[in-house]
């Protein structure tokens, strides 16, 4: 029997959900859908310092309001600490990682942080815990983005020295105790992939397909985002949303669609999605 897709949706709340995140998240969505699959939410709140107070709940509003009702309960990385820590211990047992008490202000004066010239003994527990993968080169098929082959040039750090886990070691580690196969996410985020697939290994786990989607661009040809104001989702307008990001998304959606549900716009894709429809260039939505 082949094997259940799972694919998940994992926003961090650092700001309410933009045209940019509808995009990742409906064809994250659509993906899994189309393929029989579950879909998760995972909300990525491992950064207090970062997030903005109640936008975790607004963009689990904002999911729902547009029809995307993920599989099972939400889970909460601030909540699965333990995970983080448990797998930190399996890296130090196998001594991919170390410390390193380097200062932002002496790796920004040598260009970057090399593992050569680390301080990695010093008195105190002010240390980061960096992953030992520098220098590996990763070779894999991306979805949309095609073939890829991406050299590590820095040893990422997994604990930071304020004591929070960071992106890298939480993402992975979710994505294996979820048995997520497929990660379907937003451009921006096909650097890390890398990183993320020598952690995958190094903690036992399978490397997912990987399928990096277009960003949607402003006009200022940066990706909208919530560091530069995009605008949030009009909840109330959640049809419609879904319609234009179907067509950013390669879609030619009938006219009198957006007058539908949202719960009949996701079946009236999730019928036709076709990953080979995608225009997989970065660009602003076609007024
Ligand atoms: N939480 C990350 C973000 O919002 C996304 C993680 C991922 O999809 O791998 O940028």
């Amino acid at each position: 029997m082949p094997e259940q897709y799972i694919g998940r949706f994992a926003p961090s709340p650092t700001g309410p959900l933009h045209f940019g995140s509808l995009v990742c998240a409906l064809g994250s969505y659509l993906d899994a859908i189309a393929h029989g699959g579950h879909w998760l939410v995972r909300m990525e709140d491992l950064d207090p310092p970062r997030e903005m107070p109640g936008a975790a709940e607004r963009i689990l509003h904002a999911l729902h309001a547009h029809g995307l009702h993920g599989h099972g309960e939400t889970v909460w990385q601030s909540h699965r600490h333990h995970l983080y820590k448990t797998a930190l211990e399996k890296l130090q047992a196998q001594q991919l990682i170390y410390r390193c008490h380097c200062t932002r202000e002496q790796i920004r004066r040598a260009g970057g942080h090399r593992r050569e010239n680390c301080i990695t003994e010093s008195e105190g527990d002010n240390y980061a815990l960096r992953f030992r993968c520098a220098g590996t080169q990763e070779t894999f098929h991306d979805l949309w983005q095609g073939e890829q082959t991406q050299i590590v040039d820095e040893d990422p750090i997994l604990k930071r020295k304020d004591g929070l886990y960071a992106y890298q070691l939480a993402v992975v580690v979710d994505d294996i105790a979820q048995g997520v196969n497929c990660v379907v996410r937003g451009a921006d985020l096909l650097d890390c992939t890398g990183v993320q697939s020598q952690l995958f290994r190094a903690l036992g786990g399978r490397v997912p397909q990987f399928g990096h989607l277009p960003l949607v661009m402003n006009e200022g040809g940066q990706k909208l985002s919530k560091q530069n104001h995009a605008a949030p989702l009009d909840d109330k307008n959640a049809s419609a949303n879904l319609v234009q990001a179907l067509g950013f998304l390669g879609f030619h959606p009938p006219p009198g669609l957006e007058s539908k549900l949202p719960a009949q716009i996701l079946s009236w894709a999730s019928a036709r999605w076709q990953r080979q429809a995608v225009d997989r260039r970065n660009r602003q939505l076609a007024q």
